[in-house]
């Protein structure tokens, strides 16, 4: 699959940009306004990006912003933490909005559109239980019918609005709705609920409404009030554009259009809120920003770059039909960024001694690259001595003949350093290898070898003298199955138990020393890394981001 994405070129527009180059071509915009609309109830992940990347790539390619609008219509689950984490992600995606907005801010004015339909006969109050409200509604097949309260005077239903407003009334007692159409095909057409009375705090308003706007009340006008020229939702919205148009029409404000793309969503994990704040509430992660979470918070501290999250939602590019990405796709991207600025460093996990037996000075500094891929990316020193550090599983002792990994009298390179051959294998007591002497062409130095050895082997391996104790944390998908969202039972019950293991005292090079929070590494043969913020100066702590490999695609 990754393949196929490889060969794939930009070649296309998408129907969406279709959509803006004919607006544009027909003089129905100079520029466009498109905007991105969270519910600030939980941290970005990475079905947003698709619509983040979406949004503001259109603008940005096109002319004209987007802006940042926080949908904050529902008091009960939003919070200032989420308003300024969403803020973080997108910034850190590199996108930079033309406004930051609320919803919240248009409370005065979405009340005094709703006065104006009353006043048009548009809307009423109606005291109905939900229950009853859903029981009138009729079904598809079935028209709905008007209640009693339908038939309200403009005069009274001004009265109520104002006396609901005013907090007279408890949670439940009153809605208003829109007076539509009972008998539409479309059951949202059917005097769809325009507010609600909820008596809560909410995070920007405070205490001051005790009535909230239903989302086909507050969006569209928004996007209005913003002059939004596209306004880009998912596909579950289709039924809404008719009250979207609606009610726009009737208000007579600006004609913001909507249009809807396809969810993209990412196999082993869940893009949905809900349940990841499960995830977060029931401590199967240690937060938002788990480091397995496909939150942009998580994704970050994993390592993966925000390139390769662009890089990903574009290769994925939008459509109609819901599809569910395969993870490898997103992986394949944070390789592909990874490989050109990743610099590359040793670290053995499980170190094995080898002691150079023939190796007579103090040491000696010999250089590396700091990564092949980059022809500026420099070298760096890593220093060799007698005493060294090889990962133990590369070294075997009855070794079949095509391994090319150091055995008994066989020969092997060290990264960046000299050709070894392994003499000897001592053991413990209890049959455990210990060590291994060796010993070393000098000759044959990485550069400038003249030994005229050939070997297969090259293996990664630090200093004694002067490598030190890290701490690695390798990843692995959250979930054992593709759609956990969607498969029987609970989700919880499809978590995998080893999407986390940690490695103690892994030995690093030197040059890790110096690592920094955004700095990602290439570990030699290992995989791709990077610096965990729980870091403190005495122990360095190792995300994996990505394999080196595809390890998935072969398991299966
Ligand atoms: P969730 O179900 O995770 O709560 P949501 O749609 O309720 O998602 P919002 O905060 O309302 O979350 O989403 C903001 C924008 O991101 C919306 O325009 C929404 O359509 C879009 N979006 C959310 N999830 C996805 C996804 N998986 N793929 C593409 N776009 C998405
Ligand atoms: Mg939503």
């Amino acid at each position: 699959m990754t393949e196929d994405y490889k060969a794939e070129e930009k070649k296309s527009l998408n129907f969406l940009e279709e959509i803006v180059e004919a607006d544009l071509a027909a003089g129905k915009y100079k520029t466009i306004m498109t905007r991105f609309p969270p519910e600030p109830n939980g941290y970005l992940h990475i079905g947003h990006a698709s619509s983040i990347c979406l949004n503001f790539g259109l603008s940005l390619k096109y002319g004209g912003g987007t802006n940042l609008r926080f949908d904050d219509t529902n008091p009960v689950t939003e919070e200032t933490e989420y308003v300024e984490g969403i803020k973080k992600d997108i910034q850190w995606l590199g996108f930079e909005w033309a406004n930051e907005l609320y919803a919240s801010d248009y409370f005065e004015q979405l009340y005094a559109y709703a006065v104006t339909l009353i006043k048009k006969g548009l809307a009423y109050v109606d005291d109905s239980t939900s229950e009853e409200i859903a029981e009138q509604k009729g079904t598809p097949t079935q028209p709905g019918r008007r209640n009693v309260y339908a038939d309200r005077t403009v005069e009274e239903n001004l009265q109520l609005f104002e006396a609901m407003r005013n907090g007279e009334y408890q949670d439940g007692e009153k809605v208003l709705r829109a007076r539509i159409d009972m008998s539409s095909p479309n059951m949202i057409m059917r005097d769809p609920i325009l507010y609600r009375i909820k008596h809560a705090h909410h995070h920007r308003t405070g205490d001051q409404w005790s009535i909230y706007p239903m989302y086909d009340f507050a969006h569209g006008q928004s996007d209005s009030i913003e002059h939004i020229t596209h306004s880009i939702c998912t596909m579950e919205f289709v039924p809404h554009r008719e009250v979207y148009n609606w009610l726009i029409e009737q208000l007579e404000i600006y004609p913001s259009r909507q249009y809807e793309f396809a969810r993209r969503n990412l196999s082993h994990t869940l893009t949905s809120k809900r349940k990841l704040l499960q995830l977060v509430t029931e401590k199967y992660v240690s937060g938002w920003d788990d480091p397995r979470m496909p939150t942009i918070a998580g994704l970050r501290r994993r390592g993966y770059t925000p390139e390769s999250i662009r890089d990903y939602c574009e290769r994925i590019g939008v459509g109609k039909r819901d599809n569910l990405i395969d993870a490898g796709v997103l992986e394949f991207c944070a390789r592909e960024h990874l490989n050109k600025i990743a610099l590359r460093r040793m670290v053995v996990f499980d170190p094995l001694k080898v002691v150079i037996t023939n190796y007579e000075g103090e040491g000696e500094w010999l250089h590396s690259e700091n990564n092949p891929e980059d022809p500026d990316g420099g070298t760096r020193n890593i220093s060799f001595s007698r005493e060294l550090f090889i990962e133990r599983d590369d070294f075997m002792e009855d070794a079949p003949k095509k391994y090319f990994r150091l055995a008994p009298g066989k020969q092997v390179r060290l990264k960046s350093a000299y050709i070894i051959q392994c003499d000897e294998v001592i053991k413990d007591a209890d049959g455990r290898i210990t060590q291994l002497n060796c010993s070393y062409f000098p000759n044959s130095k990485s550069g400038e070898d003249t030994s005229g050895i050939h070997v297969k082997g090259t293996l990664h391996w630090v200093n004694a003298r002067d490598c030190f104790p890290v701490q690695v944390r390798e990843y692995d998908r959250l979930f054992t199955v593709e759609d956990p969202g969607n498969a029987e039972g609970n989700f919880t019950d499809y978590i995998n138990g080893q999407s986390l293991q940690v490695v103690e005292n892994a030995l690093a090079e030197l040059a890790l020393k110096e690592a920094m929070v955004n700095e990602r590494f290439q570990f030699l043969r290992k995989g791709y890394f990077t610096l965990d913020p729980d870091s403190t100066p005495e122990q360095l702590i190792f995300n994996r981001t990505v394999t080196l490999k595809d390890s998935w695609a072969k398991a299966k």
